[in-house]
């Protein structure tokens, strides 16, 4: 059990995470007490996913994922953290969504062709997620599959897979959606975000023209990236074993058209992210990934090109 003292403690790290001052944790604090009484019902549903951004979300640097849970809002239902499972589970979920305005957050993709792809319960995921959709406060798509279809519509795209946004058009559902993309999303992103909206009720602010929150998402990566001032004096990696702080790019790194925070941000307790352990960026928050090329960006696409060019080149496709 958190004590007052560190339970302020959290709110004012979610407020430095959330507008990067504690401007907010006084209204924080009121919001989670206020909801502790009557906190959002979530609930989680998994379509094509792999599990991997539940197990993120169990690592949040600055709040736990359960203290999250007992201050913000009620796990009521979970594919594989809570209690209930198989039917009990799906019979949860349905009272959930009966009683409406419940946040639902989505994992994975969703198949159209064939639709038996993924089963909820007896049926196709496909026909049954929309109703759920419709009867939620918000919808949050959990990483990159739900937010931009991911892996699974990748390549040939053998199940016909929709990102979630993409899926709730097609069937005429309107609801307001949150996207935290990433491969897997990060749990702040995804946890900061649940916050806010207990805190506040109100959909975080949002980057220009997406559905992405801004807090995280407004900037590339690159611009925040500790190896910025060797991309600015042409310092690249050559030699892996030599060059340890050189810029990825000629390496093939997707930072400079990726929109994230996780350079500052980091990962796993802040103990590091993929720039800083000698890895170029994957890109796996953009909304092109996993891109139609290799992993990483062919050197070819980056030589002797300014940034600016080379986002022109492989960029702003979507
Ligand atoms: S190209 Fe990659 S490694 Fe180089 S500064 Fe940008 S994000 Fe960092
Ligand atoms: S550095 Fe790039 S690949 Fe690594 S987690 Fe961040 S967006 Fe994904």
């Amino acid at each position: 059990m958190l004590t007052r003292r560190k339970f302020l403690k959290k709110c004012r790290d979610i407020s430095l995470l959330m507008c990067g001052s504690t401007l907010l944790t006084r209204s924080l604090a009121e919001g989670f007490m206020q909801l502790v009484k009557d906190p959002p019902p979530i609930a989680f549903i998994h379509a094509q996913n792999c599990m991997g951004c539940t197990t993120s979300m169990l690592y949040g640097n600055d709040y736990d994922f359960f203290d999250l849970l007992s201050h913000i809002g009620g796990l009521e239902v979970h594919p594989a953290l809570s209690f209930s499972q198989g039917t009990t589970y799906i019979d949860n979920l349905k009272k959930i969504a009966d009683q409406g305005n419940y946040l639902l957050v989505i994992e994975g993709s969703i198949p159209a062709k064939p639709r038996e792809a993924c089963y909820l319960g007896k049926d196709p995921l496909f026909n049954v997620l929309a109703g759920y959709a419709a009867k939620a406060r918000m919808v949050i798509s959990s990483g990159s599959c739900a937010s931009h279809g991911g892996i699974p519509a990748s390549g040939g795209n053998q199940t016909g897979a929709l990102s979630v946004a993409d899926y709730l058009k097609l069937q005429k559902v309107e609801v307001p959606q949150l996207l935290i993309p990433g491969c897997p999303a990060h749990p702040d992103h995804l946890m900061g975000s649940i916050a806010y909206i207990a805190a506040t009720g109100k959909v975080p602010p949002l980057k220009k023209d997406s559905q992405l929150p801004a807090e995280y998402f407004n900037e590339l990566l690159h611009n925040r990236c500790s190896r910025f001032q060797h991309f600015t004096q042409d310092m690249f990696v050559e030699d892996y074993a030599k060059d340890k702080d050189n810029c990825l790019l000629k390496k093939g790194c997707r930072g400079p058209i990726t929109p994230s925070d996780c350079p500052v941000r980091r990962w796993n307790q802040r103990t590091s992210v993929c720039v800083e352990s000698n890895t170029p960026c994957i890109g796996c928050m953009s909304p092109l990934w996993p891109f139609d090329s290799d992993l990483y960006l062919e050197t070819s696409q980056v030589e002797d090109l300014p940034w600016s060019k080379m986002k022109e080149k492989v960029g702003n496709r979507r």
